[in-house]
């Protein structure tokens, strides 16, 4: 039997998980992103990625190795560091964001990339963006591995100067390579839809 085959439980409702992106799909897209984040970084001459817990976290570990990978010069010479924000009850987003933790290193004058799990309404990393503009990094953009563009309530303006973006799904809520429903299934290394089981 498959991974998830007899379902997954929200709460007290029983849902199908259907398989939406393959571990071989998703891992051939963190390289060809890292290729062309490498190329962008290499210009500017540096990289310092801020890793957004707890969802980012197996996006940001492959993203940043392949990027070292595919450009050693530009990987001799990145940083990083980590913010842990929460917003997300179950499978609505709260609209709040809650800082469990906060950066260590100051961000002024640096080339920074924030990794992000998904952009789903964008109020989450709207909110992070307002606030590490106000360090004055010397550039400002996201990466996100998945991207609900039918849910995004806020301006583009908002989340950056520049949006990598792994994949952009529909609106269903998903779980798998750092994604969570309550906890779970974060180490799955494939990325499944959520929807209700039809009798
Ligand atoms: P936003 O503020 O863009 O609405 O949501 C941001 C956060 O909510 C994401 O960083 C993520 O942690 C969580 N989130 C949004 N959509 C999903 C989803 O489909 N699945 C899971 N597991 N988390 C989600
Ligand atoms: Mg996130």
């Amino acid at each position: 039997m498959a991974v998830l085959d007899g379902g997954v439980m929200v709460g007290k409702t029983k849902m199908l998980a259907r398989e939406l992106l393959s571990a071989s799909v998703i891992q051939d897209r963190v390289k060809s992103l890292a290729a062309e984040i490498a190329t962008v970084y290499l210009q500017k001459g540096e990289l310092h990625t801020i890793t957004v817990l707890n969802g980012s976290l197996h996006f940001s570990s492959a993203l940043r190795l392949a990027i070292a990978e595919k450009q050693p010069a530009l990987g001799e010479s990145m940083t990083s560091d980590t913010i842990h924000l929460a917003s997300y009850h179950g499978t609505g987003s709260s609209g709040r964001v809650r800082k469990i933790s906060d950066l260590n290193h100051p961000i002024t004058g640096k080339h920074v990339l924030v990794l992000e799990d998904i952009i789903d309404t964008g109020k989450t990393l709207s909110v992070l963006v307002a606030e590490l503009r106000i360090q004055q990094p010397a550039s400002l953009a996201v990466a996100s591995l998945l991207r609900k563009p039918e849910k995004l309530m806020v301006d583009k303006s908002e989340l950056s100067e520049e949006i990598f973006v792994g994949f952009d799904i529909g609106p269903e809520f998903v779980i798998g390579y750092g994604l969570d429903y309550d906890g779970l299934y974060r180490d799955l290394s494939a990325i499944y839809a959520l929807s209700p089981m039809t009798k």
